[in-house]
């Protein structure tokens, strides 16, 4: 299978769902960080905002090798995502490309604006890459499904629905996460305390030493048919 996780600025894809991508980029699937932003305007007081896009994007490309994935970012700027024809087309465009059977992102609310319109754009592009009416490049449609991952600023909500143990790749996942400044560094978040944290907690609600998880989109949970899923009456 084919997993695309994308998050707006580089690090988000990899904490949201970094181990998951390693269980499956180990197993043999491809898998790809798509970043829209390299984040760059976290920059720590001695760097410039163009210095510290150059940094991030290559503490990325550490990431991704520890990993196994491949991982792109693309041009746009941090803190000025905006919705709009233009990206929607260029994202389904790329995953016309990529061809994703799933794709991770953002949850739908968040105290990052960046963050929701991700989520937004994923799935516009969703529509756009999977309509055989809109000619992108020449390339074949293509109909990805989508799920949200965790972010400590996208947790109003938040309820996962699916747990994954990712209890041997979670070392992996950690030691990927120390490459990044701001995961070790920065002064105004404790990102590897607490997604070191995180994970133990979702293991233990699942049973496993570590997880990470997963959430539906909204309304994509529901079920329609004539019996009780599971339960179905000839
Ligand atoms: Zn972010």
């Amino acid at each position: 299978m084919r997993l695309v996780v994308v998050g707006a600025h580089c690090g988000d894809a990899e904490i949201q769902a970094g181990a998951i991508a390693h269980k499956y980029a180990k197993a043999g699937h491809e898998v790809t960080f798509v970043h829209l932003t390299a984040g760059e305007k976290g920059n720590p007081p001695d760097v410039s905002v163009e210095e510290y896009r150059v940094q991030k994007i290559r503490e990325s490309e550490k990431v991704a090798e520890v990993l196994g994935v491949s991982t792109i970012t693309l041009d746009y700027k941090d803190a000025e995502l905006t919705l709009d024809d233009e990206i929607v087309t260029r994202v389904a465009t790329l995953m016309r490309k990529l061809k994703p059977n799933v794709v991770i992102t953002h949850w739908e609310h968040s105290i990052h604006p960046d963050h929701v319109l991700c989520a937004k754009i994923v799935q516009a592009a969703q529509l756009k890459a999977g309509l055989p009416g809109f000619d992108l490049d020449g390339l074949p449609a293509h109909y990805y499904s989508y799920y949200h991952s965790e972010n400590w600023e996208d947790m109003e909500e938040y309820v996962p629905d699916v747990f994954v143990d990712v209890s041997d790749e979670f070392e992996t996942y950690l030691k990927a996460l120390s490459e990044y400044w701001f995961i070790m560094n920065s002064k105004s978040f404790r990102y590897y305390d607490y997604y070191k944290a995180l994970g133990t907690v979702r293991g233990c609600v699942n049973r496993t030493k570590y997880a990470q998880t997963l959430k539906f989109p909204i309304g994509t949970n529901v079920r329609k048919g004539g019996s009780i899923p599971g339960y179905e009456i000839k």
